[in-house]
């Protein structure tokens, strides 16, 4: 049973990642843009107020996404471990995961960066843009002008959390570029050495 979160810049491959991490690890993966995504497209309340930040690839409010998150993690599949992708997003979001781990007394065994660098990524988003994922979903947000709003969003909210988790001894980074599979790979390894380095 393993509670891990997985952060890295769009483009990443967070999402392909994630699917496979948390099957090998037996756990759900949670996807909290995924979440939205679906939200927007049923056109739910939820959706409509997030859509705005969505479209722009701005980060939508911190107290609705840890609402989000909240309800999530409450589902009976979390129970027994997850990985959350793309959730925390900001040090406060963080923050805010911390404490709802803390009501239920548990914490986070690993948080996971993916690192790609922003030529790489730049790449691979305008292609994702033109052909669709893995799956072949065009998304909204692959607009060339919202790309590089999302990577600098990314710089300046979300590549603090490398340090934040560092000095929990939480961290563990992990190289994202080179085939799927080697990926997933590395990214096992190091979750075992994150395991047994906090069982030691
Ligand atoms: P990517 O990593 O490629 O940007 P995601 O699916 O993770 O794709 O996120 C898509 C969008 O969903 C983000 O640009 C943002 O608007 C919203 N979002 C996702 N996660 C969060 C979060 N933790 N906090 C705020 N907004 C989020």
């Amino acid at each position: 049973m393993l509670r891990v979160v997985l952060f890295g810049p769009p483009g990443a491959g967070k999402g392909t990642q994630a699917r496979r991490i948390a099957e090998r690890l037996g756990v759900p993966a949670i996807s909290i843009g995924e979440i939205f995504r679906s939200h927007v497209a049923e056109r739910t309340d939820l959706g409509r107020r997030a859509q705005p930040y969505l479209d722009a690839g701005n980060l939508v409010p911190d107290e609705i996404t840890v609402a989000v998150v909240r309800d999530r993690l409450a589902q009976p599949d979390a129970k027994a471990g997850f990985l959350l992708d793309g959730f925390p997003r900001t040090v406060h979001q963080a923050d805010g995961l911390r404490g709802l781990l803390a009501e239920t007394g548990v914490r986070l065994d690993c948080a996971l960066e993916l690192i790609v660098d922003e030529e790489e990524l730049v790449r691979r988003l305008f292609s994702r843009r033109l052909s669709g994922d893995v799956a072949g979903v065009r998304r909204k947000d692959d607009h060339p002008n919202t790309i590089r709003h999302r990577l600098a969003v990314y710089r300046e909210q979300t590549a603090p959390l490398s340090e934040y988790y560092e000095a929990q001894g939480l961290l563990m980074r992990i190289n994202g570029t080179g085939a799927v599979e080697e990926v997933t790979d590395r990214a096992m390894a190091a979750l075992q050495a994150a395991v047994s380095r906090r069982s030691s």
